[in-house]
């Protein structure tokens, strides 16, 4: 009868190997984590983190997904949040701490209903309905927008900047990002592509510009070239102005100097054959992709045309978008069709360096914006907030509608969802309920990191919720006062909430059904007894 059982092995040696409640409190507790380490940059009052790399570079942002990059984070559940963040980036481009402080919520919230010995496929099903519910109930509740209206989509601009080390001049730079949306929104939207930046050191933020075009890192090749070219006509190469270099195993046999001598004519004639059809398709800049060599620079300086050479890829597409020009890769077909149009095309010294601009390009399908600030930190950061900011402008004029932000949308949000839980029997209503809950993590946060009281402000905002015309009250952060949000031009587009809320949810249905987790031996990194890089999760929301 007391037969010894042997143990099975079914998995390599050294794997580990974590399940059912084990394995979900670990996976929720990284995730908490996650969402705790960017929950006190969330909002006007957010703090900012330093992250310094094995390097030493360090980077101070309160960019949520900036942070979240930076840290690499090991864990496999945490990393699942972190992807929620990078959804986030790209569908919108800003949300992103919003997203990820819903998320840990979200299974913050799960956890409880765990403990009281609810399923989590119920819970993940009560989940369901309600981020579906949710999706339906912003889209009534957003306000439509007149697209042809600026100050609305400025107003949604300095929303995404407020706190940020953009806000000092928010003004210039929502003005900016506006206009540079407009200019390069087609019948498709807005390709954020075709926005470029360039940042430049030692200058005041406020001189920051928007060039109708592009500026390179780029000088002519040439001294003897025009610094300066009006009406300028550009031809976009992507071959080289130059000799291909004999292969590696050609001999070229010379006996006599006559010889040698016409070699170097053929050469040079070639050179010169390359400059004349330059010359021929009338354009006076060349931009090139590859090389330029020493005889092309001279033949070109002596024609006055402007070139400037190993030019990125990506920028010539952009050139492309901004003059009109086609990319030409055999300069025997180059002809005058190809060219591109710029009133002027100019280089002028930036901080130390020497830029190429290509400017008032005639309805530019591609343009840069120029910031400048202190040092390179700043105008790091205000790259990140012009480009939070210039998402929203592009989700705002795609969907046309909007929503007020300060925690506005979130208690209405939580507001209806509870009255749909009402509707609702089972297990699955606490579900419901669970999931408004942690909607108003959102203004509780905001009130937290103004150093306001949370359960006051959540309160008094909860009854103005409850009054008619109260759907947009939401917290003044500067004034610890309640205000309406739509009122005082705290506008956030629709898409911000519906993309939040839909990608936190799905990731929390998704960690709710994990109940094993399995790591091989190899993946050290993976480890799912979940190390993190803070513990400390108690204090969690
Ligand atoms: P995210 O990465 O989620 O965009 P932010 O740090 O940009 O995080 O904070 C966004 C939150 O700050 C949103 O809930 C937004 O409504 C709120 N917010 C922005 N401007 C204001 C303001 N002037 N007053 C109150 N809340 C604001
Ligand atoms: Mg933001």
């Amino acid at each position: 009868m007391n037969q010894q059982i042997q143990p099975i092995f079914i998995l390599p040696e050294g794997s580990q190997r974590t399940t059912g409640k084990d394995a979900q409190r670990n996976n929720i507790a990284a995730a908490k984590a996650v969402a705790e380490t960017v929950r006190t940059t969330l909002g006007p009052k957010g703090m900012d983190k330093m992250l310094v790399d094995s390097m030493g570079d360090v980077v101070v942002t309160n960019d949520g997904v900036t942070i979240l990059e930076e840290m690499q984070i090991e864990h496999p559940t945490a990393k699942m949040i972190v992807e929620v963040a990078k959804t986030q980036e790209s569908e919108v481009g800003d949300g992103t701490t919003t997203a990820v402080v819903l998320a840990g919520t979200l299974l913050k919230n799960a956890e409880e209903l765990l403990d009281d010995n609810i399923h989590p496929t119920i819970i993940a099903k009560g989940y369901r309905m309600a981020s579906e519910k949710s999706q339906e109930i912003l889209n009534e509740l957003a306000e439509k927008i007149d697209e042809k209206d600026d100050e609305i989509l400025k107003r949604t601009a300095i929303t995404a900047m407020t706190g940020k080390g953009a806000e000092g001049n928010k003004d210039v730079l929502s003005d900016l990002a506006v206009k540079a949306v407009r200019l390069v929104k087609d019948e498709d939207g807005v390709d954020l592509e075709t926005i470029r930046f360039e940042k430049k050191t030692g200058d005041k933020i406020e001189n920051s510009e928007l060039i109708m075009g592009i500026v390179m890192d780029k000088e002519r090749v040439h001294n003897a070239m025009p610094k300066k070219v009006k009406d300028a006509k550009i031809a976009l190469l992507d071959a080289a102005l130059e000799i291909k270099g004999p292969e590696s195993d050609t001999k070229i046999e010379i006996n006599d100097p006559r010889q040698l001598e016409a070699f170097i004519d053929r050469e040079e004639r070639t050179i010169k054959d390359m400059i004349e059809r330059v010359k021929a398709s009338g354009a006076n800049v060349v931009i090139c992709q590859k090389g330029i060599d020493d005889l092309a620079q001279h033949y070109l300086a002596k024609s006055n045309i402007y070139a400037v050479r190993r030019v990125k890829k990506s920028d010539l597409d952009n050139l492309a978008r901004a003059t009109g020009a086609k990319v030409v890769n055999n300069i025997k077909e180059l002809s005058s069709e190809d060219l591109g149009y710029a009133g002027l095309v100019e280089e002028l010294k930036v901080g130390d360096e020497l830029m190429t601009y290509v400017r008032e390009c005639k309805n530019p399908k591609a343009v840069t914006i120029l910031l400048r600030g202190g040092t390179q930190h700043v105008v790091d950061e205000i790259e990140r907030a012009m480009k939070d900011a210039i998402g929203d402008i592009a989700a705002m004029l795609k969907s046309g509608k909007a929503v007020a932000g300060a925690g506005a949308t979130e208690i209405e949000l939580a507001k209806r969802l509870r009255k749909y839980a009402n509707s609702l029997s089972g297990k699955e209503q606490l579900a419901v309920l669970a999931f408004a809950e942690a909607m108003e993590v959102i203004p509780r946060t905001l009130a937290e990191n103004a150093g306001l009281d949370p359960v006051d402000i959540v309160a008094e905002l909860k009854s103005r919720h409850d009054q008619p015309e109260g759907r947009w009250a939401g917290i003044n952060v500067f004034t610890g006062k309640i205000m309406d949000a739509w009122e005082e031009g705290v506008i956030e587009p629709l898409k911000i909430k519906t993309q939040a809320v839909a990608s936190a949810s799905e990731v929390t249905e998704l960690i709710l059904r994990i109940d094993d987790v399995i790591a091989s031996s190899g993946s050290s990194k993976g480890n799912p007894a979940g190390r993190m890089p803070h513990p400390e999760m108690d204090g969690m929301m």
